[in-house]
């Protein structure tokens, strides 16, 4: 069974309340190879909520506590993501997932690239907070970019 973030298949749950639908992903869920999980909102965070990127380091940083998460306003959330990736990798060894495709450059979801902490729109390479942490736990995770690349191979 496949992990996929929830975004990528067409639930409205980015921070801002929109989707980020990949219908070959979505496509798995329909045939009830994955299961889609936000780890934003197993965290508790709500729809629409403030922009937030890791400042000072990647996700393993951050769950190393030497990075920590912030929002576009400064306040510091970082308590909580590591809270959505623990949620999820609860999820992921229920479920015993052989594979996780999370959406890319997210402060959660990145598997190869995430925001610079500026809020400039600008990436660096590194992962978010719940990959680093199933990666931990010897889960592998892609990105959708890669999955796409992978099937059409
Ligand atoms: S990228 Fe991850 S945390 Fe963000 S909305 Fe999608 S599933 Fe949720």
């Amino acid at each position: 069974m496949i992990l996929v973030s929830s975004c990528l298949i067409g639930l409205e749950v980015r921070y801002n309340g929109t989707h980020c639908l990949q219908r070959e992903i979505n496509k798995l869920v329909e045939e009830e190879k994955a299961v889609a999980v936000c780890p934003e909102l197993l965290a508790g965070f709500s729809i629409p909520r403030e922009p937030a990127e890791i400042v000072g380091g990647n996700g393993g940083d951050v769950l190393d506590r030497k990075a920590r998460v912030m929002t576009k306003m400064g306040t510091d959330v970082t308590e909580l993501y590591i809270k959505g990736a623990y949620r999820t990798l609860e999820k992921a060894q229920e479920m015993k997932a052989t594979l996780v495709v999370l959406k890319e450059n997210s402060p959660s979801c990145g598997s190869a690239m995430i925001y610079n902490g500026e809020f400039t729109g600008d990436k660096i390479a590194g992962n978010g907070v719940t990959t680093a942490l199933l990666n931990r736990n010897g889960f592998s995770v892609i990105s959708e970019e890669q999955f796409l690349r992978n099937i059409q191979n």
